[in-house]
């Protein structure tokens, strides 16, 4: 058993802000997820061509989501650079970009719900819908992947794991409905794809979809 490492400080917060949240737009989760996705993909991409790297299929990089109803499960996979285990607590303990989100106070305000719709508020935004989020990665180059998980603000757990190719699959185990929210919406392809072509329909890469049915 993997022992549980602390969020930092600032982190914890945003966390607790994205597990608490009253944000109308909780959709923007998928924004964030696929933009990240794509950003793995534009450095696997230009490092090829710098590097002229001959085992990079430029023409393979894409886009996976999946749905699983029966899991309650959406998957995010990008075939990008990937993350060793110190990018992992480098990456999804701290917040990258600490600047886009200024705490003001403890407490929610209409000031804050709008610098999650302007600027987004990242990876953590994958909070709002889920109350898991596995993360397996493997960067180019290492033969090492590891599994992130973190089930709430109290921390996060890494271990070693096996996977085959580059690249990072996201999975977010989807809230219980409520009786003001609808989670199991997200398990409906024709949401998701409104969400693609809503949020990410200017990246440039092939975004494909698995379903499995129920
Ligand atoms: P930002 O994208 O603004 O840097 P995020 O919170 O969205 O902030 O992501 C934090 C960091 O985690 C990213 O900068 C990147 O280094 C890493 N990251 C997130 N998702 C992925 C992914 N799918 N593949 C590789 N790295 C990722
Ligand atoms: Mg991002």
């Amino acid at each position: 058993m993997a022992r549980k490492k602390a969020f930092k400080a600032e982190s914890k917060r945003l966390m607790d802000l994205m597990i608490n949240s009253i944000y109308t737009h909780k959709e923007i989760f998928m924004r964030e997820l696929i933009s990240n996705a794509s950003d793995a993909i534009d450095k696997l991409y230009y490092k090829s061509l710098s590097e002229k790297l001959e085992d990079v299929d430029r023409g393979t990089l894409q886009i996976d989501l999946t749905l699983d109803k029966a899991q309650r499960t959406i998957t995010i996979e990008d075939n990008g650079i990937g993350m060793s285990k110190e990018e992992l607590e480098e990456n999804l303990g701290t917040i990258a970009k600490s600047g886009s989100f200024d705490f003001k106070s403890n407490n929610e305000t209409d000031e804050d719900i709008d610098i999650i719709g302007q600027f987004g508020v990242g990876f953590y935004s994958a909070f709002m819908v889920a109350d898991k989020v596995e993360v397996v990665s493997k960067q180019y180059g290492s033969e090492d992947a590891y599994h992130w998980m973190s089930e709430n603000s109290d921390g996060y757990e890494i271990t070693k794991t096996q996977k085959d190719t580059s690249g990072t699959i996201i999975t977010l185990y989807l809230k219980e409905n409520t009786d003001d929210e609808n989670y199991d919406e997200y398990l409906e392809s024709p949401t998701i794809q409104r969400l693609v072509k809503k949020y990410s329909d200017y990246i440039r890469y092939p975004i494909k979809m698995d379903v499995e049915e129920s």
